[in-house]
C-alpha cells in the first residue's frame, strides 16, 4: 500500500507541475483568466488553487491527496507547495490569484498571516476555504467568503487518554508495579504548536476528570519527528526502563521511533510489556496495532477532511450554496470540524478502508 501512495503521490505532483506551470491541457488554461463563479456560466471546470503549507507533511500528503482524487476530471486543481515559507506562500497566493482563480483552500504556514491572504481574496472576490491549521475568529469573521476545515485538536489527546484508561483498567498487565497508579511518559510535539499543546492538555485534563490515578514520570517534546522520539525514547529506557508502562504520542511519527528504542531493549514484541498509544493512525502504524505491538491510535480522517474542503471548494467555485452536500454542521465560526476516530485492533478496518478510498476514487 505504501508504494501505492508512492505511486499516486507521484502522479500527483506531475500534475501539479504541469498545472502550475501553466502548460497544462487547453482545457485547463482556457479556464485560468476567468472570473470568479463564471464557471457556471460558462460551462467551464472550476479552477480551485490549493496552497500548501508543506508537501514533505505526512498527513497533509493525504489530504492532498484526497482533494485531488475526488476533483477528478470535475475540476481544474492548482496545488502549490510553500516549503514551509510564509512569504513563499503569499507569492504563489498573489499569482493563483492574477490568474482568475474560482475559489482557493489555504493550509497557512503560519495562521497569523490569514489576514493579509483573507484581504487579497477578498479584493479578488475569491473565496476562500483554509483548511488543517485554524486561524483565529476575528480572521474567519472578517470575510463572509471564508470558511475552515479541520478537527478539534483537544478531541484527539482526550480519545487517547480514554483509551488509556479503558486498556489500564481491562488488563491488570498494563499495571506492572501493581500500585493501581498508571506510570507514563508523554511524547509531546513542537512546544507552542496547537495540536502539541491541545494534545497534551487534554490527556492530562482527562485523566484529572476521570479521578484516574496516573504518575507523569516525563513529558520530552520530539517535535513530531521520528528520529527526535527515538533518541529521547533511548534516554528513557536507561532511566526508567521497566517503570514505563505507557508512552503517549502526540503523533505516530513520533511513536514510530519510540517503538523502535523500545524494541532494542526487549520491549514492543520483545516479550517485556508498555503499552504505547499515537495519534493519525497512519499507514505506517497501522501493522503494530493489528499485532498487538501497540494498543492503538487516534485516526485524523484526511479523507473526510479532503472531502469536505473540495466540496465546499467546489460548491462556492460553481455558484452552489457552500455547505451542499456537506454532511457535518458548521460550528459558529463557519468551521467544518471532521471527527476522530479511536482506532484499535478490533475496528482497524475503519482505518484501512479510509487511506483505500484515498487510493481508488
Ligand atoms: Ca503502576
Amino acid at each position: 500500500m505504501k508504494r501505492m501512495l508512492s505511486i499516486l503521490l507521484a502522479c500527483v505532483l506531475m500534475i501539479s507541475v504541469v498545472a502550475c506551470s501553466g502548460k497544462g491541457s487547453s482545457s485547463s488554461t482556457s479556464s485560468v483568466g476567468s472570473a470568479a463563479g463564471s464557471s457556471t456560466q460558462t460551462g467551464k471546470k472550476p479552477v480551485i488553487g490549493v496552497a500548501i503549507f508543506d508537501y514533505s507533511n505526512n498527513y497533509v500528503t493525504y489530504i492532498r491527496n484526497s482533494i485531488k482524487v475526488l476533483a477528478g476530471n470535475k475540476a481544474d486543481i492548482q496545488m502549490v507547495d510553500a516549503q514551509n515559507d510564509q512569504v513563499k506562500q503569499v507569492e504563489q497566493i498573489d499569482l493563483l490569484l492574477s490568474k482568475g482563480v474560482d475559489a482557493l483552500c489555504v493550509n497557512a504556514v503560519d495562521p497569523k498571516a490569514a489576514s493579509t491572504i483573507i484581504s487579497k481574496a477578498k479584493a479578488a472576490h475569491v473565496p476562500l476555504i483554509f483548511f488543517n491549521r485554524s486561524l483565529s475568529s476575528d480572521d474567519m469573521k472578517s470575510y463572509d467568503k471564508c470558511w475552515y476545515v479541520g478537527t478539534t485538536p483537544e478531541d484527539s489527546g482526550r480519545m487517547q487518554a480514554e483509551m488509556a484508561m479503558k486498556v489500564f483498567k481491562a488488563d491488570p498487565s498494563f499495571d506492572k508495579n501493581g500500585d493501581g497508579v498508571l506510570q507514563y511518559v508523554i511524547l509531546k510535539g513542537t512546544l507552542g504548536h496547537p495540536d502539541a499543546e491541545a494534545r497534551t492538555q487534554a490527556v492530562k485534563e482527562t485523566f484529572a476528570k476521570a479521578g484516574f490515578k496516573t504518575e507523569l514520570l516525563d513529558l520530552q517534546p520530539g517535535d513530531f519527528k521520528t528520529q527526535t522520539a527515538k533518541d529521547i525514547t533511548d534516554v528513557w529506557m536507561g532511566k526508567f526502563g521497566n517503570k514505563i508502562e505507557m508512552i503517549l504520542a502526540n503523533n505516530d511519527a513520533m511513536l514510530l521511533g519510540a517503538i523502535e528504542a523500545g524494541k532494542a531493549e526487549g520491549f514492543f514484541g520483545g516479550g517485556k510489556k508498555m503499552g504505547a498509544i499515537g495519534i493519525n493512525a497512519l499507514p505506517e502504524i497501522l501493522p503494530s496495532i493489528k499485532d498487538g505491538t501497540i494498543i492503538g491510535s487516534i485516526l485524523s480522517d484526511a479523507y473526510s477532511e479532503g472531502l469536505n474542503i473540495f466540496t465546499m471548494a467546489y460548491n462556492v467555485a460553481t455558484g452552489k450554496d457552500v455547505y451542499q452536500g456537506v454532511e457535518i454542521a458548521p460550528d459558529n465560526m463557519k468551521a467544518i470540524r471532521v471527527p476522530y476516530i479511536p482506532i484499535t485492533k478490533e475496528n482497524l478496518n475503519v482505518a484501512q478502508d479510509m487511506y483505500n478510498k484515498i487510493l481508488k476514487q
